[in-house]
């Protein structure tokens, strides 16, 4: 039996390569996809949009239209994917939101949602990401407690928030094997007379430019070495595969809140 998926936000960047991967997966089927009320893309055909040739399904305004639909894929706004839980509570879907840039409180949202759906929230849906966290915990547990810990990304001139949810989850990661509050020990960006740097801070730097899909890298330097940790995208389409992933394992899995290490056994 094939999961039935609809895609939130589907004529933005991400959502014309989830359109593809969703076409593509031999165990989803694919029922439709959302754009805004205002969009000048409404009532476009998905194929067509993805660029893969008409599918006979055409984009619609309202999650109800979407109602065959078992999980939803969600790529959108803060703001949207807020509401679109609400909605998906409601109508006992499953829901997985790959929008990135939700403060604590909103995250907090999210995680009680869980109580009564399921929900995989996952700021980066690339299976090398997520393998990176692992590795990063790994390195952070070794040596993380005597080296200078950096995190480095870079991400195309359209991105909205900075630094990447996936930059702020590595830092994250860091901070919780070495037993510090990210919110204290973060440094975002520096200027001006520095003085020396404290051990205790995890650095966050951020470059936009361009077309580039997505770098990072965790610095972990001593005196004398140091070891870098780089995952590079190369195109969306690696997101779009591991958000199927997860609306695959979602669709079984009971109410609750997830993220992408549950989706790929890495806990
Ligand atoms: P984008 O701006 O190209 O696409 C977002 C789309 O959502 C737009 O087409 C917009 O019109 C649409 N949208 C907004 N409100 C809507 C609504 N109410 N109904 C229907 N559609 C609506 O941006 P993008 O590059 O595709 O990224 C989208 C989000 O996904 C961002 O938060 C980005 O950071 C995140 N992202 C996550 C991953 C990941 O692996 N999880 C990867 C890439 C991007």
């Amino acid at each position: 039996m094939k999961v039935k998926v609809a895609i939130l936000g589907c004529s933005g960047r991400m959502g014309r390569n989830l359109i593809q991967a969703a076409h593509e997966h031999e165990s989803i089927e694919l029922i439709g996809g959302s754009v805004r009320s205002s969009s000048s893309f409404a009532g476009f055909d998905l194929g067509e949009l993805a660029g893969i040739g008409a599918m006979g399904l055409t984009t619609v305004t309202e999650l109800s239209q979407l109602n065959e639909a078992e999980v939803f894929i969600d790529f959108t706004s803060i703001e949207t994917s807020l509401e679109n839980i609400n909605w998906c509570k409601e109508h006992n879907k499953a829901l997985v939101i790959g929008t990135t840039g939700f403060n604590d409180e909103q995250v907090h949202r999210i995680k009680e949602a869980g109580q009564s759906m399921p929900i995989v929230l996952a700021p980066n849906t690339s299976v090398g990401v997520n393998l990176m966290f692992k590795l990063l915990e790994i390195t952070a547990k070794a040596i993380g407690d005597y080296t200078d810990i950096e995190i480095f990304e870079a991400h195309h001139r359209f991105k909205k928030d900075a630094p990447s949810g996936t930059a702020v989850k590595m830092g994250q990661v860091i901070a919780d094997t070495l037993g510090r509050d990210l919110n204290e020990c973060a440094v975002y960006g520096r200027e001006g007379i520095t003085e020396e740097r404290s051990k205790e801070t995890i650095g966050f730097a951020t470059v936009r430019a361009g077309d580039i899909v997505g770098e990072h890298t965790a610095y972990f330097a001593d005196l004398g070495e140091r070891i870098e940790i780089t995952h590079k995208a190369s195109s969306r389409m690696t997101f779009a595969l591991g958000a199927m992933r997860a609306a695959f394992w979602l669709s079984e899995a009971d109410n609750g809140f997830y993220d992408m290490q549950d989706v790929l056994g890495l806990k």
